[in-house]
């Protein structure tokens, strides 16, 4: 999920690297490492927690060889801390074989197995270790021959499931990198008498404009001199360099002008990775590694009280419904400011369930604490592997969202719900959920990314409505059900990136004061899916419009007439009730972004806001 940056050519290595991790440093990471080798077997390796400033002081001083070859890697954990043990680069046995990888081996727990019965002694907690012990094992298993290495890579490969876009150099080969992708970004840079394999075009842009973008199930030779690339299956490809175009600040953001759209563009994807390998369809079950032992504890829960801040507590909120709905698990949720300092009154076998993107919110780990001093089990939804509330709970859930820069948080929260929905089958399951319907959440579940894409492909009615309102004094937010909490969430947004007071309401409360504010200048955004509450939203609705306010609605394709009093309309696609959430938060994020973007605001750094709130 973060970089990948190899050289192979005339000049020293280990320089160039070290620059391309820079380069890569705007995309998050929390560890990084390089090796360089030289023609005679010499190896140079050096890791580091934090950022790349420490790997170039821990090698800064040291007697460091200057060979032409080497790859390097900045590390988003997904298997195992951020520690130097598990920071890239990774070796088999003999430290024959070097490998950095991008992406998650969804199949690394049986490789493993298979390996340690054969012997291997394993050196860190990584999915990514199983590849370079693979490569040795076929490396061996082979008769000398001029593919060798590189077969070895291919058959190691096949075994796999999983995403990757990796980078690999041996001792027993140190002329050439072998690079591969499947569903992680990997680009070989064409220079002169070198090459370079990369993650992202900005780590290399500044040696030369021309590459190959590889396509899934692709693997690269690449040489001083020139590379060869291959499918998976033996058949060999070639296409014609592209030319980069894009400065280096627009390569970062992939084109977008903004991290936040870039990273709501990345919903899709984040959708598929909170998913996969984490679903077993047939069964109708989540099959989710990270509480799979607490299975008997979780069996017993008899309440959930959810802690979360600002966007975690909005997705608390819908996890609520969720849990309450198809798991018959009473559930509550809490500010975790408050729920410090009240005082909670817990039962037997109740479940304090955390919830942070980035794992540090200082509130939050305050309340597991308070959890923990009252002998409840502590469980949490993170982002950030190995953060202190993936250590401070007893067990919990990884998102799967890989970083996130914009401040305002968008794919993170998506990945919250989708979790919740998955944790849900999960504890549905050992209850009274009927396999019929596990599976049925599963199904809708996985059909999420290409709906998503379909409200994306909006964006332009979306723009024209963000002009109409950019300049509004304030906006009421509403909605029903699982859709009450996203009310909140287009509330936070509003206030957060454009600046604009903004109220939220579960619709019903509408009518308990709130009304007096409507007049045909104070508008409303309405999320009014066709669900069980339809009829109930559409008489706030026709509330709103009988006092002339103006109103912007989310509905479901196809509701033609909410247009009797809605100004403006933005349709989401049919889902699961439960899941509609995930829908109808994409056109939010894209209309407050676009409003933001037209009164010029500052969009990835809000005023007066940070990323990571660890104070309280
Ligand atoms: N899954 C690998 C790990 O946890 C790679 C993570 C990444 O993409 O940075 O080490």
């Amino acid at each position: 999920m973060c970089g990948i940056v190899g050289y192979i050519g005339k000049r020293d290595a280990l320089p160039i690297l070290i620059n391309g991790l820079k380069r890569l440093e705007y995309r998050g990471y929390d560890s990084s490492g390089v090796v360089v080798l030289d023609e005679k077997t010499n190896v140079y390796v050096k890791r580091a927690v934090g950022k790349v400033a420490e790997l170039e002081k821990s090698i800064n001083g040291s007697d460091w060889l200057r060979p032409g070859l080497g790859i390097a890697h900045t590390r988003w954990a997904t298997h195992g801390e951020p520690s130097e043990r598990n920071a890239h680069p990774h070796a088999d046995t003999d430290n024959n074989f070097w490998v950095v990888h991008n992406g998650i081996i969804e199949n690394y727990k049986e490789l493993k197995d298979e390996l340690i019965s054969e012997g291997v002694d394993f050196r860190s907690d990584t999915d990514t270790e199983v590849l370079a012990h693979l490569i040795a094992k076929y490396y061996n298993g082979q008769p000398s021959s001029p593919g060798r290495f590189f077969d070895a890579v291919k058959k190691t490969l096949q075994r796999v499931r999983g995403t990757y876009g990796i980078a690999v150099v041996s001792k027993f080969e140190p002329d050439k990198i072998i690079a591969a992708r499947n569903s992680s970004p990997l680009l070989i840079g064409i220079g002169d008498g070198e090459h370079m394999v990369a993650s992202d075009a900005s780590a290399i842009i500044h040696l030369t404009k021309s590459v190959i973008y590889l396509d899934d199930h692709e693997i690269a030779e690449i040489r001083r001199d020139g590379f060869r690339i291959e499918t998976l299956d033996g058949n060999s490809t070639t296409r014609k360099p592209s030319l980069l175009e894009w400065d280096a600040a627009k390569i970062e953001k992939l084109g977008h002008d903004h991290f936040m759209h870039k990273e709501i563009f990345e919903i899709p994807e984040v959708i598929e990775n909170s998913i996969r390998g984490r679903l077993i369809l047939d069964e109708g079950r989540a099959k989710l590694g990270g509480i799979e032992d607490a299975k008997d504890t979780l069996r017993k829960i008899e309440r959930i009280i959810i802690a979360g801040c600002g966007t975690a507590n909005v997705a608390g909120r819908v996890t609520e419904y969720m849990l309450e709905e198809y798991a018959g698990i009473p559930t509550e949720v809490d500010a975790a400011s408050e729920f410090r300092y009240r005082k909670p009154v817990f039962t037997k076998n109740n479940l304090l369930l955390a919830i942070s993107q980035s794992g540090e919110t200082a509130d939050t780990l305050a309340a597991i604490k308070e959890a923990k001093e009252k002998g409840i089990s502590t469980m949490g939804i993170v982002n950030a592997v190995g953060s202190s509330i993936a250590r401070d709970t007893d067990f919990g859930i990884y998102n799967h969202a890989g970083p996130e820069i914009s401040v305002a948080s968008t794919k993170a929260f998506v990945s919250q719900l989708v979790v919740a929905a998955l944790f849900t089958i999960f504890m549905g399951r050992q209850r009274e959920m009927s396999l019929t319907m596990g599976k049925r959440i599963g199904e809708q579940l996985k059909e999420l990314p290409n709906l998503v894409k379909k409200v994306l492909a909006q964006e332009n009615i979306i723009i024209e409505i963000a002009k109409k309102y950019k300049d509004m004094p304030a906006i009421l937010t509403l909605g029903r059900k699982y859709n009450a909490p996203l009310a909140t969430e287009a509330a936070i947004k509003f206030r957060e990136i454009c600046y604009v007071p903004a109220i939220d309401l579960p619709a019903g409360e509408m009518k308990h004061g709130t009304i007096a504010l409507i007049d045909e200048k104070f508008p409303s955004l309405v999320i009014a899916p066709q669900d069980s509450v339809y009829e109930k939203i559409q008489s706030n609705i026709e509330q709103i419009s009988a006092r002339r306010g103006p109103i912007i609605a989310i509905t479901t394709e196809g509701n033609e007439e909410i247009k009797k009093f809605a100004q403006d309309v933005i349709y989401i696609p049919k889902t699961l009730e439960m899941l509609t959430p995930i829908l109808a938060v994409v056109p939010i994020y894209l209309l407050t972004y676009h409003i933001a973007r037209l009164k010029g605001h500052e969009i990835d750094k809000p005023r007066n806001l940070a990323k990571s709130v660890t104070v309280e």
